[in-house]
């Protein structure tokens, strides 16, 4: 269909979207950046050898083909034989400890600081989960990761919760019981507790409007966005969702640049979402 492809393009670091626009004379843009941006715990001992985000795991062992270890040289902190623990209640965070105990891991442990009635993930993930063999320690919050002398990894001081009064998401929230801190052993720790807008394009793009937590604001019905002959959709628009919703977007969006395109109308002024 004649479409281009530019690899290896930053828009925000490599480009901004007004030097797009204006030097090389795109007249529309649709952005689809995501929300990649993976959320930690901002606890002690997070830089730690061993730590990182299941985003970054799942990418590289799915995506970058480290699973298939005599074949490609990846590198992935080696989980055979070793004690992975993975923080999060989420379908990402049961995705990352099924695959640490499919990668060898002698301990794949699920902790999450709600118990199992509030975890997020489907039913169908946590059951099979369990029939893998996932230790699942609920009610229970990581609030240090402790290391050798070479920055190394070693455990994960952990605090045992209970459940409070209702939070805003209509979940009872966690609180911490006193005292009741001990230390789980972990080689790898992966961190699955969501993640946020990626934000390079709002942070260099002035006129473009955001949500408080810097989603890009845009139309859900025309993909518009509060900058002219800029579109967005798919996560950055929603927080992250799903595949189809995303395509659903792109293809709302394709309707409308043409019409944009082809009429040069940009009125009334985008309904925003927040
Ligand atoms: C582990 C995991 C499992 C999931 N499983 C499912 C599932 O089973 N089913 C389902 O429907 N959904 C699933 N999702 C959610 C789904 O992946 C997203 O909802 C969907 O991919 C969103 O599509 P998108 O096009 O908006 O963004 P993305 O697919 O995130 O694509 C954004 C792209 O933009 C690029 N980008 C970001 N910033 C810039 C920039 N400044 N310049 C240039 N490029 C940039 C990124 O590198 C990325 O390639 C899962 C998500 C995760 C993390």
């Amino acid at each position: 269909m004649g479409v281009e492809f530019e690899n290896n393009v930053v828009v925000g670091k490599s480009v901004t979207l007004d030097e797009l626009m204006q030097n090389e004379k795109f007249d529309a843009v649709f952005v689809a950046t995501g929300a990649g941006l993976p959320r930690f715990l901002g606890v002690p001992g997070e830089h730690l050898n061993g730590v990182y985000s299941a985003n970054e795991f799942l990418t590289r062992v799915n995506l970058m083909r480290a699973y298939q270890v005599t074949a490609y040289d990846e590198p992935v902190y080696d989980c055979r034989d070793r004690d992975v623990i993975v923080v999060g209640g989420g379908n990402t965070a049961m995705d990352a400890v099924r695959t640490a105990r499919r990668l060898g891991a002698r301990t794949a442990t699920l902790v999450y600081r709600r118990s199992e009635a509030e975890m997020p993930a489907r039913l169908e993930e946590v059951r099979h989960a369990l029939q893998e063999g996932i230790d699942f320690r609920m009610l229970t919050n990581p609030v240090e990761f402790i290391g050798d002398q070479k920055g190394w990894l070693t455990g994960a001081r952990c605090v045992r919760m209970e459940l409070g009064e209702p939070d805003k998401s209509g979940r009872r929230s966690p609180v911490e019981i006193k005292g009741s801190d001990y230390v789980l052993p972990a080689n790898v720790a992966i961190i699955g507790v969501g993640t946020t807008a990626n934000p390079l394009i709002q942070s260099t793009t002035p006129d473009l409007k955001t949500t408080p937590r810097n989603y890009i604001l845009a139309d859900p019905e025309t993909t518009r966005t509060s900058k002219r002959g800029v579109f967005a959709g798919g996560d950055i628009v929603t927080g992250g969702a799903t595949v189809i919703l995303a395509m659903g977007a792109g293809r709302k969006a394709a309707v409308h640049i043409h019409e944009y395109l082809t009429t040069g109308a940009w009125e009334p002024e985008p309904a925003v979402t927040v």
